[in-house]
């Protein structure tokens, strides 16, 4: 059983630039390939540096600021699969009064599941080019679905972040005094 970090914990300052990492942070860093992370150099960077796509970026920047706005916190679910794994998540952003916004991320569920070529960053890229979405990880191949049912061969195609229509609407659409939590796909 693969051992996961419990809970991380970071804060961007009201520029968007991160403000501290807590160790748990670190711990995530070291887990998911990116160790030079772990060190405390993200702080100072803005924060959407590590977010990949344009429209997953834009998204954070309206999440972000609609938490600013309403002044409560924001839980949204998410998916951060690895190859074997699906795994559940929730990410809470919490408002600061001095226009700061603290995140706390952990895992609410831990899925194994087979291999998936599509979703091992490590792994040579064929020909072609599939949307995955960045908050239910699900890939369109021709229509939206998980990276288990995809037609995905053995020399996967390069990977698009993007934000799928669900995702979109569930994210964009809720009002500001509405349901804190929002994202489609928990546990099964
Ligand atoms: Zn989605």
């Amino acid at each position: 059983m693969t051992s996961v970090p419990a809970t991380a914990v970071y804060a961007i300052d009201p520029d968007g630039r991160i403000a501290w990492t807590d160790d748990g942070f670190a711990d995530l860093a070291h887990a998911y390939g990116s160790p030079h992370l772990a060190d405390g150099s993200a702080v100072g960077r803005p924060l959407t540096d590590f977010v990949a796509g344009e429209r997953p970026r834009a998204l954070q920047r309206e999440l972000i600021a609609r938490a600013q706005s309403t002044g409560a916190p924001l839980d949204l679910r998410y998916r951060c699969d690895a190859p074997e794994m699906r795994r559940h998540a929730i990410l809470r952003l919490e408002p600061r009064p001095d226009g700061g916004v603290v995140f706390t991320t952990w895992f609410e569920a831990i899925e194994e599941r087979p291999y998936q070529s599509l979703l091992d960053t490590d792994r040579p890229r064929g020909a072609g080019e599939v949307g995955l979405c960045a908050w239910c990880n699900r890939v369109d191949d021709g229509g939206w679905r998980e990276v288990d049912d995809a037609a995905i061969t053995a020399n996967p195609p390069r990977v698009a972040h993007t934000v799928c229509e669900v995702c979109e609407l569930l994210l964009t659409t809720r009002p500001a005094g509405g349901p804190t939590r929002s994202g489609p796909y928990g546990p099964a």
